[in-house]
């Protein structure tokens, strides 16, 4: 680590994230700065961490106050920010402000924010630059109806509708035909503007039964950047990742080579910074085509990390502070396979309601090869405000088959008490033979959603009972 680079970073975001980089800043001792809201204030990441600082009242507000954030920085006498993700990760804004502030923030610079955070004119990018991209559209919004009719049947049927500034699975449409294409549109608008402010759409061909495989990218502040290897995250339920995988468990080692060249030449293209995500959609003939770059550290950073052994946000920061980043890339190795299990405060079988509460009993697996990383513990309650992601599962085993047996052993040792969690729905997949084989793909999980339902109907009437129980004796 160079000296003197960065002392200080304030963490810009709460749960579990937050928790890791205060552990990140521990182990490379640098001061570390929480931020809170009123209700927060018994939360973990407040506790861990060096110091702690209330930014507002309301529950979410003050983790989106880029003005307050920046000034409880400068008090503090924090030199760097760690946006984390979700929040103000991926907003140009204030990744703008923090660096006008004389800060530094984690992650790349507030130009490639702007460009790589709209999905469109990171499209336009990547095929300037002969990187493949899904064959779709520029913004529909000056279009007529009509003209976007023709557009999708020039396309071809099945098309998807996404927002230029989408995330976290929201603002996407999938469009099989000429009469749901006008709804879609519009409702598609609608929930752009309303999540992320802007309601611009675009159009792409819908690729059927594709994999989602994605490289981590590190890049230093002198040019040199490197991929760590693919995560699979097929796994999904309504656009949004439940379960991945580093690294995928079923291409080749000629396809992962030529698809990290390509992620390290779409990285290259806008001289990315720090870590970030290229998002690839791989189809049943192995053709790949860019999706997306996420400018931020992602929520399954810690795979890639178990598999390659480099500390993701260690190196975020040591590469914010001006080090050299000295792997390269024919030393990166995916050493066995990890698994992550996003476990949520949801109910499975009421169609993923969220389920707030208060947790009465927390026993979270162990044993070799098992991380967990949460922000939880007994008594905690569970605010209704935020994501309602609890716990990261993650194993790790010397092959694929060993880590899905380690993966089902671990969550049925987990027990989460007083509120329904998807831990008996993960279960149930981690079970299931296709799973297990690694055959899937993105449909997989919606396709066998109802019939694995109905398999963990028993263990879920256990989850049920427990929580009455817990009632009874007035927890
Ligand atoms: P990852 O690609 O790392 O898996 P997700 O897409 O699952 O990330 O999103 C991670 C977190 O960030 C979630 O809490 C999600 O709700 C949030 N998120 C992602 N993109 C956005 C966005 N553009 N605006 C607001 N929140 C977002
Ligand atoms: P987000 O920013 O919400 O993560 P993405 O563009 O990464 O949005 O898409 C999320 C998911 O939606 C993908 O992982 C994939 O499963 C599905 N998806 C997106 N674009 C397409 C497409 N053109 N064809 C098929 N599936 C798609
Ligand atoms: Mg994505």
């Amino acid at each position: 680590m160079q000296q003197g680079a960065i002392h200080k970073i304030l963490i810009a975001n709460r749960g579990e994230i937050a928790i890791r980089i205060v552990r990140a800043c521990k182990d490379l001792h640098i001061a570390n700065v929480a931020i809170y809201t009123k209700p927060d204030a018994e939360c973990l990441h407040v506790k861990v961490a060096d110091e702690a600082y209330c930014v507002g009242d309301e529950p979410l507000k003050g983790y989106l106050d880029p003005a307050k954030i920046i000034e409880t920085a400068k008090q503090c006498g924090a030199d760097a920010i760690h946006p984390g993700y979700g929040f103000l990760s991926e907003n140009y804004d204030f990744a703008k402000a923090v660096e006008d502030a004389g800060l530094i923030l984690i992650g790349p610079k507030s130009d490639i924010i702007l460009k790589m955070g709209n999905k469109n004119i990171a499209r336009s990018l990547m095929k300037e630059n002969g990187i493949p991209v899904v064959p779709g559209t520029e913004p529909l919004n000056k279009e007529s109806m009509d003209t976007i009719k023709t557009l999708a049947r020039r396309i071809g049927y099945p098309v998807i509708l996404k927002s230029s500034g989408g995330g976290g699975g929201r603002g996407i449409r999938e469009v099989w035909s000429e009469d749901e294409l006008e709804e879609n549109f519009e409702s598609c608008k609608r929930e752009a503007k309303a999540f992320f402010n802007n309601d611009e759409v675009f159009m792409e061909k819908l690729i059927e039964k594709p994999r989602h495989i994605e490289f981590q990218i590190l890049g230093d502040n002198y040019g040199n950047i490197i991929h760590l290897c693919e995560r699979d995250c097929s796994i999904q339920r309504r656009h949004q990742k439940v379960i991945e995988i580093a690294p995928c468990p079923t291409i080749s080692e000629d396809l992962r080579k030529r698809m990290g060249v390509a992620a390290v030449a779409a990285a290259k293209a806008v001289g990315y910074t720090n870590a970030g995500t290229i998002e690839f959609l791989l189809d049943d003939y192995n053709n790949f085509y860019f999706m997306e770059m996420n400018t931020r550290i992602q929520v399954e950073h810690g795979i890639t990390e178990e598999v390659t052994g480099v500390d993701l946000i260690g190196r975020q920061i040591r590469i914010a502070s001006g080090e050299i980043l000295d792997i390269e890339q024919s030393e990166v190795k995916a050493r066995g396979v990890a698994i992550e299990a996003r476990i949520t405060a949801e109910n499975a079988w009421k169609d993923f309601a969220p389920s707030p509460g208060t947790i009465t009993g927390y026993f979270p697996a162990l044993g070799p090869g098992v991380r967990v990383d949460t922000h939880i513990y007994q008594d905690y309650e569970i605010p209704p405000f935020y994501d309602s992601m609890l716990a990261k599962l993650m194993v790790k085993d010397s092959s694929y088959d060993l880590a899905v047996s380690k993966l089902e052993r671990a969550l049925d040792e987990f027990k989460i008490e007083g509120v329904t969690t998807t831990l008996p729905f993960l279960h149930a997949i981690s079970k299931r033979r296709h799973f297990r084989k690694g055959f899937f793909d993105t449909s997989y999980l919606e396709e066998r959603l109802e019939d694995i339902l109905e398999n963990t109907a028993d263990e879920a009437s256990e989850v049920v009972a427990a929580i009455a129980a817990a009632k009874l004796r007035g927890e």
